[in-house]
């Protein structure tokens, strides 16, 4: 029987147990009911309280020193927000998650715990522009990164140096879709003893687990595809389990007390979400809990019209480029087809010069002009003169970036309805 058990002391031998026994969507859609729920509710519940009252003062201070668990203060967990870690944890087939207030606070936790002044990163020059511009904090704060095509393992090997501690790329790149070398950088880090960390934002983890390349860290967005409703704003840090976190330099003895595995997140949930307080709320966690039921489903749908609605522009003479890793063009189109389950909703594309983008942009009837990714609507953003437009044209340029560049993130309308929309519009 599946479901007979409701007994927490055995819930992590049978959560382990079912991520085994069962697919992808199963594990997920159960997996809040492996723990005790309240009157057998199959969500777990909106927990809005901020403190916990112990009957016993001894228990609570026990619970402060990690000598036994239990909840402290909202900012460091919360029953609703650990529930969402436990399915974040189970998608990405981890050891454990740390949820955040958003992707960009998952990605901010990275510098706030782990890294220190005089640290090296090697990080993807093809990133988020909001990334990008982070990795530019971390420099202005005495530590070093280079920015490296990491489409190629080569490029990566050439930048490390004795200081470096971490790789950082993301799986296909937002916005230009460039595919990372993950396999041989994953290699790579696991020869020299180097932190490799994926943002796995733009495939999610139904269609691609970075723990299958050596990433240790993975970081992903949840306000995309896995809440997908765009009403909720979060973020994820999780562990695979494969990186040994007794060789890296940056862990304070404070958080050394259980065994090495363990290290890194409790130095992140205490330096970046007790310390920083960039903190998940539970009403947010539980919106993207119910989003993430159907992930699988709007993935498959959302990746075959991006596909459809890809060749049609492709096969257009009036655009210029298309740029997906589900189109043979792309240069990534083989290491996509082996690594990830399929190549995605999001693609971007230029038009010839005599189509002005924002004119082509307001001519779409269905898709809405809007910066976010992942969502159930399709939306499009000209990136250059949006979320790339602080960084200026000459990094733009070296990001793949053209001027008039559009980006595409596909939603789970109907296949045609979305290709004749994109279609009408290049009719001027
Ligand atoms: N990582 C990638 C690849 C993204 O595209 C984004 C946002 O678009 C983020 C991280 C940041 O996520 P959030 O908007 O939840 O802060």
């Amino acid at each position: 029987m599946l479901f007979a058990f409701f007994v927490d002391k055995k819930a992590f031998k049978q959560s382990a147990n079912m991520t085994q026994k069962y697919g992808f969507t199963t594990t997920i859609l159960h997996s809040d009911r492996q723990k005790t729920i309240e009157h057998g509710a199959p969500h777990k519940p909106v927990h809005t309280s901020v403190t916990w009252g112990y009957s016993d003062a001894r228990q609570l201070a026990e619970v402060f020193q990690g000598k036994q668990s239990g909840y402290r203060y909202g900012r460091q967990g919360n029953p609703t927000v650990a529930a969402l870690e436990d399915k974040v944890t189970k998608m990405e087939g981890g050891l454990a998650s740390i949820c955040f207030a958003s992707g960009m606070a998952a990605i901010g936790a990275l510098i706030q715990a782990l890294l220190r002044e005089g640290d090296h990163v090697v990080s993807s020059v093809f990133l988020f522009g909001n990334t990008a511009s982070m990795w530019q904090t971390f420099g202005g704060q005495g530590g070093k990164v280079s920015m490296v095509d990491a489409t190629d393992v080569a490029n990566v090997e050439a930048a490390l140096t004795p200081a470096t501690r971490m790789v950082f790329v993301e799986t296909i790149a937002n916005p230009r879709t460039q595919v990372a070398d993950l396999k041989r950088i994953g290699e790579l880090c696991r020869a020299r003893g180097i932190l490799f960390v994926v943002d796995n934002t733009m495939t999610s983890p139904y269609l691609f687990q970075p723990k299958t390349v050596g990433a240790g860290l993975v970081v992903n967005s949840l306000t995309k595809s896995i809440g997908g409703h765009g009403n909720a704003l979060g973020g994820a840090l999780t562990d695979t389990g494969l990186f040994d976190w007794s060789s890296f330099p940056n862990i304070y003895d404070a958080y050394k007390r259980n065994p090495p595995v363990q290290w890194a997140l409790a130095q992140i949930r205490a330096k970046s979400l007790r310390d920083f307080g960039a903190s998940l709320g539970p009403e947010a966690a539980h919106h993207i809990a119910v989003g993430a039921e159907t992930i699988a489903l709007r993935m498959e749908r959302s990746s075959a019209s991006a596909l459809a609605v890809a060749r049609m522009l492709e096969a257009d003479p009036r655009v210029a480029a298309v740029h997906y890793p589900g189109l043979e063009s792309h240069p990534q189109y083989v290491l996509a087809g082996e690594l990830f389950r399929s190549s995605s909703y999001l693609f971007s594309f230029e038009l010839k010069p005599e189509i002005d983008c924002f004119d082509y942009l307001n001519r779409l009837k269905l898709a809405i002009s809007g910066t976010h990714l992942g969502d159930n609507r399709t939306l499009v953003i000209a990136v250059a003169h949006t979320i790339f437009y602080e960084i200026g044209a000459e990094r733009r340029a070296a990001m793949g970036i053209g001027e008039s560049l559009i980006r595409v993130s596909i939603g789970i309308e109907d296949t045609t309805d979305l290709v004749e929309d994109f279609r009408q519009a290049l009719q001027a």
